[in-house]
């Protein structure tokens, strides 16, 4: 069945083909955290709709090269670390790490590459060297390297893409050195910024002078580096449609001449009770914090998971409570399943419902990812099922094959059942005092840590991508 997405690039529906002339390869690349703080819910809300887009193309068939950047180096970056009298890769690090766990926790793939934009600075000053060289960027007064957007239309090119902008009121000879500015300030941007006092350490040489890269470029060239020139899909929260990513297509296109994205798909904002999440309003969670208020990672993905991707999603504790009971349901159904499929007792005949749950499921997903659509077909299946258990109207071969269904849809939806395995809160919580102790070099503590740990029954194992919570 056609799988059929929304690209903001033609505002809409349209049947998904990749590039590769064997219709087999796709690549996919999504703007990751800037890591300069514990990634939020709304964050999540747009990696997780990553993830359901790659695990949709890989039950559709294609072998998916999933590239999702790490942007370590940005003006919110920096501000940052002037504030904290740290290094760049000490405040960056911790917070990719914690980053790359929460991953885990809520279930995601791991992206096959996760650049880090200062292990790419040599690509990007090439990348700005050839829009020079091609006449669509200059460097101005204060030394640093502008992207001329008259210059790009001289060429014949499109600015404005992915949303209609209103270029007339666009003053010649305007700038914008901030990398997030509104539509309303369209303007030259920054590609390559360069170094002022307030940077401190945070400076490259370059054939423009010492400086920084601006936060668009970061991610044209790695894309294109990981990708190749053109590739098939783009992805982000709406939020970066300007203009993240309508730079990206310009300094991408106006280096190459050649289109540079087959598909942008954009996810919604996620609100919290209704309203924009902010700290003063005290609606600000990251993972962490529910984790903390005894949640799991599993029950934030299942919420998460609830709404359609181009829909504001209203994010309650209410709702993560509903998320917890919805999980239950199916934890029982298929444990039942699980127990009926080992027992070689139970051998009544009755249709297979598998197929039923598959291809409703596969219908709704190729419908531009209708998620509400592909849960109502797992619910109707736990009903369906629940009532065939308890009229004892299922054999052993029917209760696996029944499973192997539900393990197929769960390979796109990704919440599993209940592992023994899921790491507790409690756990989690002192596994996270002790790396704290040992930062602060209190051995002692965090060694008294690890013991309380293992006689709560787990393992704290130290890897040099952080710590790895086992059962014993
Ligand atoms: P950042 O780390 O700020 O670069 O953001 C990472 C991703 O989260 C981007 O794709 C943003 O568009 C997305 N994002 C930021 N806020 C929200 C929100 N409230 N709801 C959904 N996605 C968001
Ligand atoms: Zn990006």
């Amino acid at each position: 069945m056609a799988l059929k997405l929304f690209n903001t690039l033609t505002r809409s529906v349209q049947e998904f083909a990749p590039l590769d002339p064997a219709r087999k390869k796709v690549g996919l690349y999504c703007c990751g955290p800037t890591v300069y703080d514990f990634a939020h819910i709304g964050n999540w809300r747009t990696f997780v709709f990553a993830d359901l887009v790659r695990r949709t193309l890989e039950f559709s068939g294609y072998d998916v090269k999933h590239v999702m950047n790490i942007t370590d180096v940005e003006d919110k970056i920096i501000q940052r670390v002037r504030e904290n009298k740290t290094t760049l890769r000490e405040f960056t690090g911790q917070f990719e790490a914690a980053f790359l766990d929460d991953l885990k926790a809520l279930g995601c793939r791991e992206p096959h590459q996760k650049p880090r934009a200062t292990e790419h600075i040599p690509d990007i000053i090439a990348l700005i060297e050839k829009l020079v060289t091609r006449g669509v960027a200059y460097k101005a007064a204060d030394g640093s390297v502008y992207f001329s957007i008259t210059k790009y239309q001289g060429c014949g090119c499109h600015y404005g893409q992915l949303l209609k902008l209103n270029l007339d009121e666009m003053r010649a000879g305007e700038r914008v050195a901030a990398d997030e500015y509104e539509k309303e300030s369209v303007a030259d941007f920054a590609l390559w910024k360069a170094r002022v006092p307030d940077d401190g350490d945070v400076f490259w040489p370059s054939p423009f002078g010492e400086g920084r890269p601006g936060w668009h470029i970061e991610c044209s060239a790695m894309s294109m580096k990981a990708l190749g020139e053109t590739f098939d899909l783009h992805l982000g929260g709406e939020d970066l449609k300007f203009p993240h990513h309508e730079d990206e297509i310009a300094q991408s296109e106006g280096a190459t001449g050649k289109p540079f994205v087959k598909f942008w798909l954009h996810g919604a904002h996620l609100l919290v009770e209704g309203k924009k999440m902010s700290k003063s309003l005290g609606n600000f969670f990251t993972l962490r914090d529910l984790l903390a208020r005894g949640f799991t990672g599993r029950e934030v993905r299942y919420l998460l998971l609830t709404a359609h991707y181009r829909e504001t999603f209203n994010f309650t504790l209410d709702g993560l409570a509903g998320a917890k009971s919805a999980l239950a349901r199916i934890d029982e159904c298929v444990g039942k399943l699980r127990e009926l499929a080992a027992s070689p007792t139970s051998n009544l005949q009755s249709p297979k419902p598998e197929e039923a749950l598959v291809e409703k499921f596969t219908a709704a997903l190729a419908d531009d990812l209708n998620i509400s659509a592909a849960w109502a077909s797992v619910f109707e299946w736990v009903r369906e099922t629940n009532k065939r258990i308890a009229e004892h109207a299922f054999s052993a071969a029917e209760a696996a094959a029944a499973l192997t269904a539900w393990e197929k849809v769960d390979a796109v939806l990704g919440v599993g059942t209940k592992a023994e395995t899921e790491v507790p809160a409690e756990i989690l919580a002192l596994a996270e005092a002790r790396t704290a102790a040992k930062k602060a070099k209190d051995y002692k503590r965090a060694d008294a840590l690890r013991d309380e740990v293992k006689t709560l029954g787990w393992v704290i194992e130290d890897t040099p991508k952080g710590i790895k919570l086992k059962k014993v």
